[in-house]
């Protein structure tokens, strides 16, 4: 992609309505514009990065056997009505009417509808275990939305829902999520600390949220100090025993959010000199809830000996809106965002010191088409501007890696490299650049 042509609206000062990092920096960045409170249009940057995440837990979705499907956006009142929940939900909910006087709602989450696709599909106890998930934007009239996506209003989540014969067999789906949760943080960089919770208003008795360590954050955690620096790397699948001691492990640290939190277990469990309290970010929930919604809605598969069975269900979801937001956060400094390679909107930026100069352009032009035909996302900033700009956006947007090309240089052969996240630079040769990239 050539800056001069590509549409990014960055700001130079930092937007006054946004009170976190995260905000200012997607505003400033170009990454998204607010459209109204609580909801957001994604711009080409932004859009790059939503896609990256998104892919990462599909990725992983897959990986822990779990199937793509799409569920609308737009639900009927009446499967709320069987479950008991639309009453309760309360004003969270965009309540609408269709032109027959019919009552929708825009979903907030999909326990009712994946269920009355499973009771309408799904017959026999051969067919299960059924993991299923959907990346869809959902909707919560939030009371209070604020700094920027990571309260919206409208916000895009994967959720998933798992459907087993029985409270073991359901164990097994919670403990398959966990662990592609774990690594589906890895992946991103981040550390997410896997937390009792409660259930909320999904419901059910076992429950984990999966919290970043930011002082920005709005939940209140308690945990060991030990867990802020865990390490994930040996969370990998095996059989369901292997799969269940990863959980256990992850799990043998106190870790609660506040709702959870006691104060008497904490200090008896946790030395004091390891006792942290302070605020995080929630990325991601799972529930195991068992009969709570089959039972309402009738969602049931017929067992061995011929008779009905109530399905045991989990639901599980990820912010991924939310988690560009939280990635910034985690990853930023004074010059602006720093993204690990595996979000980044490009993997690579050239800096054109001198556009117009004929050896500048010519080894630009080159370095550019030898990075684009290797299938690597690249920004070439090809705009006449200062080179103190350039730089300036380059770091502001946290492209990883980073070829500057001037004319000096490129006397002797020469460009440089950076690395955004660290500063390091390094004088080489185009073609050792290249391949520094490239690698
Ligand atoms: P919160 O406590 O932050 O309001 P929640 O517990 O209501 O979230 P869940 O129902 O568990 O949310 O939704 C699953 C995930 O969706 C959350 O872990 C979070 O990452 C994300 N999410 C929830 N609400 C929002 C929102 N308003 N804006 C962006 N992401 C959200
Ligand atoms: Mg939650």
């Amino acid at each position: 992609m050539r800056l001069s042509s590509y549409f990014l609206p960055t700001l130079k000062e930092d937007p006054a309505e946004a009170q976190i990092m995260s905000h200012r920096l997607m505003l400033r960045a170009g990454m998204v514009r607010q459209a109204s409170a609580g909801i957001y249009s994604w711009l080409p940057m932004g859009l790059r990065v939503l896609r990256n995440v998104e892919q990462i837990v599909r990725e992983e979705q897959n990986e822990a056997g779990c199937q793509e499907i799409l569920m609308p956006t737009i639900q009927s009142a009446d499967l709320w009505r069987e479950s008991g929940r639309y009453d309760g939900y309360g004003q969270e909910m965009l309540r609408i009417v269709d032109r027959h006087d019919r009552d929708m709602l825009y979903g907030p989450t999909n326990e009712e509808l994946i269920t009355d696709i499973f009771r309408n599909s799904v017959r026999s106890y051969r067919d299960l275990p059924k993991l299923l998930y959907h990346i869809q934007w959902k909707f919560r009239d939030e009371v209070r939305p604020r700094f920027g996506v990571m309260r919206g209003r409208e916000f895009l989540m994967k959720d998933s829902y798992s459907f087993d014969l029985d409270h073991a067999a359901a164990r097994r789906s919670y403990n398959k999520m966990f662990v592609a949760y774990l690594r589906t943080y890895r992946r991103m960089g981040l550390k997410a600390i896997p937390m009792q919770a409660d259930a909320g208003p999904i419901g059910g008795d076992l429950s984990h949220e999966f919290i970043i360590q930011a002082d920005t954050g709005e939940s209140e955690i308690y945990c060991d100090t030990d867990f802020l620096n865990f390490d994930t790397s040996n969370a990998e699948y095996g059989d369901d025993k292997h799969i269940k001691n990863i959980v256990d492990y992850y799990t043998s640290l106190y870790a609660r959010t506040d709702e959870k939190h006691e104060q008497e277990v904490f200090e008896r469990e946790v030395p004091e000199i390891r006792r942290y309290v302070g605020r995080g970010i929630e990325v991601g929930h799972i529930f195991y809830f068992g009969t709570k919604y089959s039972e309402k809605m009738n969602a049931t598969v017929t067992g061995p000996d011929g008779s009905d069975i109530v399905v045991e269900m989990g639901s599980y979801g990820i912010g991924v809106s939310r988690l560009v937001g939280a990635i910034i956060e985690a990853y930023h400094d004074d010059a602006g965002i720093v993204w690990p390679d595996s979000v980044a909107p490009f993997a690579v930026g050239i800096i054109n010191l001198r556009s117009g100069d004929t050896a500048c352009d010519t080894a630009c032009e080159d370095l550019y088409a030898k990075i684009q035909a290797a299938s690597i996302d690249v920004l070439y900033d090809d705009r006449d501007e200062r080179a103190g700009a350039k730089f300036a956006d380059m770091d502001l947007i946290g492209v990883p890696w980073q070829l500057i090309v001037g004319p000096r240089g490129l006397k002797s052969g020469i460009v440089e490299v950076k690395r955004r996240a660290t500063g390091e630079r390094e004088e080489l040769s185009l073609e050792a650049a290249l391949s520094r990239v490239l690698s």
